[in-house]
């Protein structure tokens, strides 16, 4: 079924850049025997999902929509596609996304141009577009994105999907092609809050492969399953509907608020002083830690190897030639970030501020239960509207970098239809607060 739906929309859609038809096939084939053996299965068996394409799976091309490792097949799968494949799920490939997950509309990959299936004049969102329109394309029914900086949640908003970025630390990132390593966490895409409990229930729990995974084991999170906000005590950051803020999205988001409201829950307003210099500090951060995760890529160990004369000219060749110009950008940010004579200046007082930022979020969760803002500033643009133009592209993620920074727990949903386009509502929880996401979001669909 799933196949046949790829088939009709995948010409037009373009969310998968690698499909793994045949050992879906045979994935399938396994899980149908077990079942009519009568063996007991998992909740997740048989159920088709993608991978965002910087997931390794073991004997499968694992490219991060780059040049760089167009070619590369891993020889080993990632700690949280390893705990699907126990539930006996079945893959039908790898998405396309932004290059190394740089990106907030998925037009920085270098294999294609992923469409929002809304309207495919529009954007998909970024970095884990492929993964946010394979779902809401009907292509799929689950999807792993990773979210560093709002990779899971923007797109997620834009093509009316839920996307979870767990608690830093939930979800292992073994096996997770690295970009700003204190900020990426794996988390799931799906069509409602229920999937996305099912996914998180598979992919959560410590693994000794991450050495920043929490140990502690993960509850079962289909319990938050219940609709019930009565006392339930929501925060409004006023910073966070400013100026700036689309209007259609925030009447959108403040319905929502009201109908929660409606349901028992107490509203109050919150301020999070911090807010206006959390993407300057994310942006320094995440180009800094991406600046020192990409140095691997010089054509000596694997992936694509340039010409030269000599070695250092091998190298020049390797990364100017397989890098695109965003991932270049954002390597020279970094290295300039962290050199010396200006590391005080810039990458020590982005840690400042991001300590700051995470005081914010505790100061605010010492009187609310959970936070509710816009996911984004804006819908779904037109392909092309930003793209040559770097600084309003970051302005796509002021609502979603604090969380990444903060470390917290945090979910998009749809919360309405404008203009014919999805508008995303944000969830934000306390550390390993995904129960309290949930239930809000539950009662909430
Ligand atoms: N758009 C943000 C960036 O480009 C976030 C990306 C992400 O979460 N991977 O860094």
């Amino acid at each position: 079924g799933m196949l046949n739906r790829i088939d009709q929309v995948e010409d037009t859609v373009q969310a998968f850049i690698t499909q793994t038809r045949e050992q879906a096939l045979t994935q399938a084939k396994a899980v149908d025997a077990k079942i009519r053996q009568g063996e007991k299965v998992a909740p997740l068996a048989g159920i088709p999902g993608a991978l965002k394409d910087n997931m390794c799976l073991q004997g499968v091309k694992t490219t991060c929509a780059s040049k760089i490792l167009a070619d590369f097949v891993p020889p080993y799968t990632a700690t949280a596609v390893d705990k699907l494949l126990s539930q006996s799920v079945i893959l039908l490939g790898k998405t396309n996304m932004d290059e190394f997950a740089m990106g907030s509309s998925t037009e920085n990959s270098s294999m294609m141009v992923t469409r929002n299936p809304w309207n495919t004049d529009t954007v998909p969102g970024g970095s884990s577009g492929g993964s946010a329109a394979a779902v809401a394309a009907a292509e799929t029914i689950w999807a792993l994105g990773s979210d560093t900086g709002g990779s899971i949640r923007q797109p997620a908003a834009y093509c009316g999907v839920v996307g979870l970025k767990p608690t830093y630390g939930r979800v292992s990132r073994y096996g997770l092609v690295a970009y700003a390593s204190s900020l990426d966490q794996i988390g799931p895409i799906t069509r409602d809050v229920t999937d996305c409990a099912l996914v998180l229930n598979a992919i959560a729990g410590h693994d000794p492969k991450d050495s920043t995974s929490i140990d502690m084991a993960a509850p079962d999170f289909t319990r938050a399953l219940v609709q019930d906000v009565k006392g339930l005590v929501i925060g409004l950051p006023w910073e966070y509907f400013g100026a700036g803020l689309n209007p259609a999205v925030r009447q959108h988001v403040e319905a929502a608020v009201k109908q929660l409201e409606a349901a028992g829950a107490v509203v109050k307003e919150v301020s999070m002083p911090h807010t206006e210099y959390a993407l300057s500090a994310y942006y320094l951060i995440a180009t800094a830690e991406a600046s020192s995760n990409l140095a691997r890529y010089d054509g000596v160990g694997f992936g694509y190897r340039g010409q030269g004369n000599d070695i250092v000219s091998m190298y020049k060749q390797t990364r100017t030639q397989g890098f695109g110009e965003e991932v270049r950008r954002r390597i020279m940010l970094g290295t300039y970030a962290l050199s010396s004579g200006y590391y005080d200046a810039y990458y020590l007082k982005a840690l400042k501020v991001r300590t700051l930022i995470k005081q914010d979020f505790d100061r605010a969760f010492e009187s609310v239960d959970v936070l509710i803002t816009p996911t984004a500033p804006t819908q779904a643009f037109k392909v092309g509207e930003k793209v040559n133009d770097p600084l309003t592209m970051y302005l796509e993620d002021v609502c979603t970098v604090p969380i990444n920074l903060a470390g917290v727990p945090a979910l998009s949903m749809p919360c309405g239809f404008a203009g014919g386009l999805p508008v995303g509502l944000q969830i934000i929880g306390k550390p390993l607060g995904e129960e309290t996401i949930l239930r809000t979001a539950y009662t909430l669909e």
